[in-house]
């Protein structure tokens, strides 16, 4: 197999995926300025919007055809956004083929695949997280629920799209959620069921760059979760998000890195497993101290959306340097000291059934200080951008304060309508005084 020259110079990136995450990594690269093109693959109806940018679409969804475009396109970086692809091994493939990639391989993208996998990893690596139990039979996990009585949270062992947790509120409905489970709901993810004791307190997610050995750890952020004000409502990818979180301050991020990302790597490690990418924990702050929710093996949607705005010029090298294993190497990552704000703008009928084909209208002038980033956009054959999927867009500015933040975002939504577009009003409440 040829292998792709490694230039220093960092000019072609592909990005994997069509969500928002992957329009606002896009933007964020596209400022540095020796960038000449970045190619996000499929991408949606808004790539285009930033300079440099465009959409990719190989001629098969085959991960070979993705291989082969680029090669032809002499792409120096591939980042892999979404958990997927990373959880089927395609950068693993990339990898063999020659190419410079930021996102760890199948191995690796365990750390979110199989839940199970990722509760034993905390245990073995003495990372704080809740008890648990996992068994792959319906019998024997009601017997589990028996034995503890009392409601536990349900959880799929496998990738089911934000979807597979159940919070419990009684024994009867951890019981209907095992049930759901074992019948299929969430396919082959479902094949085994990790049931876990309930924990209480704030979340906050932490986020680093790992190039196998060595961290740049981001400012935290918090997302939302449930579709409606006041945290109601069912549970979806993401409403919005702000960054940086105020629930800890510099001290205690040090002090979370301590207790849980540096395990992380030091763990990976001992299992030999070269992890390249992003290493996200969501975090619960507990009465009896912080504990690990869930591992994620890429940047969050919306979280990303928000922190992306506060990355400095050096990103796009940043995550070259990390996925060449020599982030030592790389120029210092400054962050903008701005409080950034993420507002999701829905489609009708999300999360259960989204409506598609709605026409967007987008009366925002962006501004360096205001981004629209898009997600379930394409554009259409009469080049109207019309909706796609459920998340359609989000709308994210950065202001001194949060309040300014959210005013900023707040008032340019108003300026994009679509058909039964819906969005959540108190985004950022924990930070807002307004
Ligand atoms: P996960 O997909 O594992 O992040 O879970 C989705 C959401 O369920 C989290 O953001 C929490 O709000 C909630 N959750 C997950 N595990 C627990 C737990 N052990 N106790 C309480 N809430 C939980």
């Amino acid at each position: 197999m040829t292998k792709i020259q490694k230039t220093e110079e960092l000019k072609r990136i592909l990005i994997v995926g069509s969500g928002g995450r992957e329009n606002s990594i896009a933007w964020a690269l596209s400022k540095n300025q020796s960038i000449e093109k970045i190619y996000v693959c499929p991408g949606n109806g808004g790539t285009a919007n930033f300079e440099k940018c465009i959409c990719l679409k190989p001629k098969s969804e085959n991960e070979q055809a993705i291989i082969s475009d680029c090669k032809r396109l002499e792409i120096n970086l591939v980042i892999i956004g979404p958990e997927g692809p990373l959880a089927e091994g395609l950068a693993d493939k990339m990898r063999e083929a020659g190419l410079t990639v930021f996102g760890p391989g199948k191995d690796g993208a365990q750390l979110e695949a199989s839940k199970e996998w990722s509760k034993a990893f905390m245990i073995e690596n003495k990372i704080p997280t809740a008890k648990y139990w996992s068994t792959d039979s319906e019998e024997k996990a009601l017997e589990i629920l028996k034995r503890f009585n009392q409601p536990l949270v349900i959880k799929a062992d496998g990738l089911a799209a934000g979807k597979g947790v159940t919070v419990c509120e009684t024994i009867e409905q951890s019981k209907e959620a095992i049930k759901d489970i074992f019948s299929g709901k969430f396919g082959s993810a479902g094949d085994k069921v990790i049931l876990e004791e309930r924990i209480e307190g704030p979340e906050v997610s932490i986020f680093a760059l790992c190039d196998g050995e060595n961290l740049i750890v981001l400012p935290p952020a918090q997302d939302h979760k449930r579709l409606l004000d006041g945290d109601n409502g069912p549970n979806t990818g993401g409403m919005g998000a702000y960054a940086p979180a105020l629930l800890i301050n510099q001290q205690d991020l040090k002090d979370l890195t301590e207790l849980v990302l540096v395990p992380t790597v030091k763990g990976l490690k001992k299992k030999k497993i070269k992890y390249i990418g992003v290493i996200y924990a969501g975090l619960m702050l507990t009465s009896s101290g912080p504990k690990v929710i869930e591992f994620n093996c890429r940047f969050g949607d919306p979280e990303c959306q928000a922190l992306m705005p506060l990355m400095g010029e050096e990103f796009a090298s940043v995550i070259f340097a990390c996925a060449r294993e020599e982030i030592k190497k790389a120029p210092k990552l400054t962050f903008n000291s701005e409080c950034s704000a993420c507002i999701v703008a829905a489609s009708k009928g999300y999360p259960e059934s989204p409506q598609k084909g709605d026409k967007i209208n987008i009366n925002v002038e962006s501004n360096p200080s205001l981004q629209v980033f898009h997600a379930g956009t394409i554009i259409d054959e009469f080049h109207n951008i019309v909706t796609s999927g459920g998340r359609v867009l989000s709308i994210a500015a950065q202001g001194e304060t949060f309040d300014k933040a959210f005013d900023l975002a707040y008032s340019n939504l108003k300026r994009i309508s679509f058909e039964g577009m819906h969005f959540r009003k108190d985004i950022g409440y924990q930070v807002r005084n307004n």
